[in-house]
């Protein structure tokens, strides 16, 4: 049965036929772990996220944040769902077992926490949030700091967030106004405004840890001047108990599109002249600090994205196969045809199998990236952590920028899928694109990940980071080039990545000419070229795993040679109709959107300049 979140059989695929990662267990620092394990959570996972998570989705949406006398109150079903999240280690599961944490891999805590993500993203801003400024005490902090307010927060009893954005300093965080006045017992006494900051206030726990960026008087303007500062909602006495209120006011929740029981709220730091804050790390160093924090949420990004595609598109198909309505086109003309579920209609199954194909390269990339974070942790050579921590920072504004533009596009279709029905609230999936938008706003705009991918990424380690990528897509190329049922459409892979190599020499060149305004100018549509070129590789590496399994199944059972009796085993083996899936994804992305690479590609050579050269007169007239 399924749990109408995500194909477990899939996730369970990339993990272990896809990206083996059986191999981390051998080394040291995972050697606890085995494949039986990772089942197992995966298990409990998905029993808390039907469970626990998966109830309070649509209540959370309906009842929202509340706002009343100064204080803001998250939705009341979350307070049962925060308790037993934590009670059940997931907040921290990835954190060393020293500070409260199960050690587990990320790439295994990612497959994990995507139940969460698929069952209710508003509520795990809550925890996420939470582990990640959590870390960055971890990291950054004195052992005092760490005392004081990392471990309640690794264990749920206090929550952080992250406080960047200002009403003048939204994607330019180097002109922000908060202010840090140097006060003679070390602290900073900390004055400005906040926005939009996500689980700024609410009644989940008894003190909220706001890491907050600002300047320190007299320090240089822009990003080289700001520091960051540990800044409690209540301060916290010696013995580690709750102190007095520390001058941080919320102004308002925002009232939003989705996420609506993740408060978004605007806090005033010292109205009072009250709001005291320590320095994190050391000073104007802040934009760096933050940053470690920046990238994990970028990364959670993607994961909110694969999540509301996942279970948009479990539904899409559920409804699909239920919903009786058209006859079939091959009949249409017969009087006595009978109507048919929609899932028969070719245009249906052309959209199911665009988000099928979506969501399983967009898993297969955020789980890889995952595991390069891993094998960075037990990397034994210096030239080894370099390679996979350079792919993570090449692969984040991917995650995060390509899965949330394709993943509102799941969404999109699945409401599609659902017709009417689906526009009304009675259904899941309007909510699902509701929450979705989101994330390609925070977290810093898709249109500053495009221009951070093409103004430092590709050019990062004089080039290494995405040459590695590109060795591993071209490896695959190669291996799979051999297989006989997938020439053709690998031949449409290997042409996008050489279009796509071509590009990218040509921005190189550009960036040493006047010409250095197109790489920017076209960021966008690159950014979007690389991730379908990436997801083509995984697709397509996929369905070469899968044509050996389903080669060896055949043999098994003697029907090599009957291209029917082959398709009968479908109605037989639950594995048989999986494999059949991966590889009707690879071959589908293959000719619906790899095959337009090269043009694309081409497009962008063109040197088309009038985006930059209109008159903004002309925008409105
Ligand atoms: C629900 C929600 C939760 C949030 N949570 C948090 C949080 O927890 N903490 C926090 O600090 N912030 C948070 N934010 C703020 C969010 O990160 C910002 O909204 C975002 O960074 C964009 O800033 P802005 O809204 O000021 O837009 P602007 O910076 O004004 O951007 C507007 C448009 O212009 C584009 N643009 C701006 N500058 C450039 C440029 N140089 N080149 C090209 N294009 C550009 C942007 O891409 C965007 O499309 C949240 C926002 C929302 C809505």
């Amino acid at each position: 049965m399924s749990n109408l979140l995500i194909n477990t059989r899939d996730q369970q695929f990339v993990l272990f036929e896809q990206l083996g990662i059986e191999k981390l267990f051998e080394y040291e620092k995972f050697a606890d772990f085995s494949k039986e394990m990772v089942l197992m959570m995966q298990n409990e996972a998905e029993k808390l996220a039907v469970n626990v998570l998966l109830p309070a989705y649509a209540d959370g949406d309906k009842e929202g944040c509340t706002f009343k006398d100064g204080k803001v109150y998250a939705p009341a079903s979350f307070h049962e769902v925060f308790k037993k999240y934590v009670e059940a280690g997931w907040l921290c599961a990835t954190e060393s077992p020293d500070v409260g944490g199960q050690g587990l891999p990320i790439v295994v805590t990612t497959a994990c926490v995507e139940f969460m993500f698929a069952a209710n993203y508003a509520f795990i801003t809550y925890p996420g949030l939470t582990h990640g400024a959590a870390r960055l005490i971890e990291q950054y902090g004195t052992e005092e700091q760490k005392k004081k307010y990392m471990y309640n927060m690794y264990g749920g009893k206090w929550t952080g967030t992250m406080c960047l954005t200002e009403p003048g300093a939204g994607s330019d965080v180097g002109a922000l106004k908060t202010s840090a006045k140097r006060l003679p017992d070390g602290t900073f006494s900390i004055t400005g405004t906040k926005i939009f900051i996500s689980c700024g206030d609410h009644d989940l726990a008894e003190n909220i840890v706001h890491p907050v960026l600002a300047r320190i008087e007299g320090d240089p303007p822009g990003t080289a001047g700001i520091s960051i500062f540990v800044v409690p909602k209540y301060r916290v006495k010696d013995d580690g108990t709750i102190g007095e209120f520390n001058d941080v006011r919320t102004g308002n929740v925002e009232h939003k599109m989705g996420i609506k029981g993740s408060a978004t709220c605007t806090l005033n730091f010292g109205d009072e002249g009250k709001c005291i804050g320590e320095l994190l790390g050391k000073e104007r160093q802040g934009m760096r600090i933050m940053f470690l924090m920046m990238n994990s949420s970028r990364l959670q990004v993607g994961m909110q994205s694969l999540g509301h595609a996942t279970a948009a598109y479990e539904h899409a198909v559920q409804y699909a196969k239920e919903r009786i309505q058209g006859v079939p086109v091959w009949d249409m003309k017969n009087p006595d045809a009978k109507a048919v579920p929609i899932i028969q209609h070719p245009d249906i199954r052309r959209k199911l199998l665009w988000m099928k194909s979506h969501v399983e390269g967009i898993r297969a990339l955020i789980y890889f990236t995952g595991l390069c974070m891993d094998l960075a942790k037990v990397s034994t050579t210096e030239q080894e952590r370099e390679k996979w921590h350079g792919l993570v920072e090449l692969l984040t504004p991917i995650c995060k920028a390509y899965s949330s533009e394709k993943a509102q596009l799941v969404c999109s279709y699945a409401i599609d899928v659902y017709g009417g029905y689906g526009y009304c609230s009675d259904y899941p999936v309007e909510q699902y694109f509701r929450d979705c938008k989101i994330a390609s706003i925070y977290e810093g705009t898709n249109g500053i990940q495009c221009l951070d991918l093409v103004g430092r990424k590709l050019g990062q380690r004089k080039g290494a980071d995405v040459m590695n990528m590109f060795s591993e897509i071209n490896a695959s190329i190669s291996k799979l080039k051999r297989i006989e049922d997938l020439k053709r459409h690998v031949a449409y892979l290997e042409e996008a990545y050489n279009a796509l190599i071509d590009l990218t020499m040509h921005f190189a060149q550009l960036g040493k000419s006047a010409g250095f305004l197109m790489p920017i100018l076209n960021a966008t549509p690159y950014l979007e070229i690389l991730g379908d070129v990436i997801i083509g590789h995984f697709l397509m590496q996929a369905a070469g795993i899968a044509d050996e399994k389903l080669n060896a199944i055949y043999m098994e059972r003697g029907v090599e040679e009957s291209k029917g009796k082959k398709r009968a085993l479908i109605h037989e083996y639950p594995d048989v109709a999986f494999y059949y899936g991966k590889n009707a994804a690879a071959r589908f992305f293959a000719v619906d959107i790899l095959s337009t690479v090269k043009s694309r590609c081409e497009a962008i050579k063109f040197g088309e300049r009038v985006p930059i050269e209109m008159a903004e007169e002309s925008f409105t007239y």
